[in-house]
């Protein structure tokens, strides 16, 4: 969460808007939607 912070990523932030159970990637910030692996960097995601 705090790599939020080092801006750059369209990340949102925390206790914005997000729908309950949105998920995005601890990488880059990309929306996951449920995916099991970040659609932009491929990252894993728990
Ligand atoms: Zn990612």
């Amino acid at each position: 969460m705090a790599a939020n912070m080092m801006g750059g990523t369209a990340a949102p932030a925390a206790g914005a808007a997000a729908p309950a159970g949105a998920k995005f990637c601890p990488n880059c910030g990309t929306p996951t939607n449920g995916a099991k692996f970040c659609s932009n960097c491929g990252t894993q995601l728990g």
